[in-house]
């Protein structure tokens, strides 16, 4: 066993909702109760250690007839409601947290604080919880986490994060020295931008054209951990597009991870990569997908797509996801040349409820991958769409929607763009010069955007809820 780490994702309609709740007048102590989803990750794929992370699944408010008293240094109320949320925690396998305010101090736990809580902890595990998560919202926006483990210990957060259309990590340790090599979007971002964007943990799923410039840019950027996950090694097809491919690495038979890695290494920066060449389904694929900040979907898979769609609403982990459709003039047709960059996490619409991903492709890739020779057979008889003439590509398409997708994670981070965050779906027309902001409503009863049920759930069995 290794030294655990615990970080604490809130999402932004929870913390909204929290703020409201707890906000007095007249700067007395309030509290609420909230449960947790968690992910159980065994090990971090940066840190080799194992992690916590508890998402913020459902706020639930402690009623006018349960307070006792309250006043600026204090708060209490009675805990019947507390035992109703264990019952729930513990048959909802979730974890049952705490929230109190400091409404004119610092986000700390007090000393009234530990005791109080150790109280409560030691009911929640007589009453056979997971744990017990406790939070403080001070001054000033601030907030301060913990997890009780046991009866007596606790774990302090190693980051905050308060996840909607801006993603906002507030991490409790910079690990970063300055460095020359980022000065310049210092100048513009401000200082506290590159200790930021150094302690960020970026998966990228895909590496081909638009996937590899995304890789350099977040590179150059300073994204201090990347994975990068592919399957695929390079084909002479790819060299138009993939940056830092080389001739020589389709004789050698490398790898698109490896290949990107090498040129990441050989920038000197120091970021932290680690690769995987699996489909982005595979279980082993879990622990580094759950150790991210955000991911970025550069896959052209419509199953590969559709989970990362489920996975970035279990976990609050925000999806920017790219797609290109690229389509040759012919006599009396223009081109139709388009990228799109889609921003999915709780509160957006989803994939499916935009329309970009089709569930019957999904089917026929992953027959393709469970079963090539039956895949085969289906699509002579025309049973199954797909695998067809392999798309077009161009380097400075698949560039420019790369572009398009790491200013969105910039303006996530920054607001540079004004406080709204992320746009939920930005369309790049290349046959014209036009870049348009295109929503969508979810659909009625969607089962991924249109219900609360699975945001911020965390592990279940099975994973992401779908079997097989
Ligand atoms: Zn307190
Ligand atoms: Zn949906």
């Amino acid at each position: 066993m290794g030294i655990r780490t615990l970080d604490i994702t809130l999402l932004k309609s929870h913390e909204e909702a929290l703020r409201t709740l707890l906000h007095r007048e007249d700067g007395s102590e309030a509290a609420a109760y909230i449960l947790f989803g968690t992910a159980d990750i065994e090990t971090d794929p940066w840190t080799h250690q194992p992690r916590t992370r508890l998402i913020s699944h459902e706020v639930v408010p402690i009623t006018a007839d349960e307070m006792v008293s309250s006043s600026s240094v204090h708060v209490t109320w009675s805990t019947q409601g507390f035992m109703r949320l264990l019952g729930a925690a513990k048959q909802r396998n979730l974890v049952p947290g705490l929230v109190h305010t400091h409404p004119n101090a610092d986000a700390f736990f007090s000393t009234q604080d530990d005791r109080n809580e150790a109280e409560l902890a030691r009911t929640a595990f007589n009453k056979g919880n997971y744990g017990l998560a406790s939070l403080v919202f001070g001054q000033h926006d601030a907030i301060a986490g913990r997890l009780w483990t046991s009866m007596k210990t606790t774990l302090s957060t190693s980051s905050i994060s308060v996840i909607g259309r801006q993603i906002n990590i507030r991490s409790m340790k910079s690990e970063v020295t300055e460095t020359p090599i980022l000065a310049r979007q210092a100048a513009l971002f401000g200082k506290d931008f590159n200790p930021m964007i150094r302690s960020l943990r970026v998966g990228v799923i895909g590496c081909g054209g638009t996937g590899s410039a995304v890789v350099s840019l977040l590179t150059r950027l300073g994204v201090g951990h990347l994975a990068l996950i592919d399957n695929d090694t390079i084909d002479t097809t790819n060299l138009n597009r993939v940056h830092g491919s080389r001739a020589v690495d389709v004789a050698e038979g490398r790898a698109k991870v490896d290949i990107l890695a090498r040129e990441i290494e050989a920038f000197g920066l120091g970021n932290q990569v680690v690769t995987r060449k699996a489909w982005v389904g595979d279980p082993s694929l879990r622990d580094t997908l759950r150790s991210c900040d955000v991911l970025f979907g550069c896959t052209d898979d419509n199953q590969g797509r559709l989970t990362l769609n489920r996975f970035a609403h279990y976990y609050g982990i925000p999806l920017i996801d790219l797609g290109l459709r690229m389509r040759s003039a012919k006599s009396g047709v223009d081109y139709d040349m388009a990228g799109r960059v889609t921003t999915i996490l709780p509160g957006n619409p989803c994939l499916m409820c935009l329309g970009v991903v089709s569930a019957q492709r999904a089917a026929a890739e992953g027959l393709q991958r469970a079963d090539p020779k039956e895949f085969e057979r289906r699509k002579s008889e025309a049973y199954v769409e797909g695998g067809g003439d392999p798309a077009p590509a161009v380097v400075t398409f698949t560039t420019s929607i790369a572009c398009v997708a790491v200013d969105e994670l910039i303006q996530g981070l920054t607001g540079f763009r004004g406080a709204d965050g992320m746009t939920h779906n930005r369309i790049r027309r290349f046959d014209r010069v036009e870049d348009r902001a295109m929503t969508c409503q979810p659909l009625t009863a969607c089962p991924v955007c249109d219900t609360k049920v699975i945001w911020g759930r965390g592990d279940v069995a099975p994973f992401l809820g779908v079997i097989g």
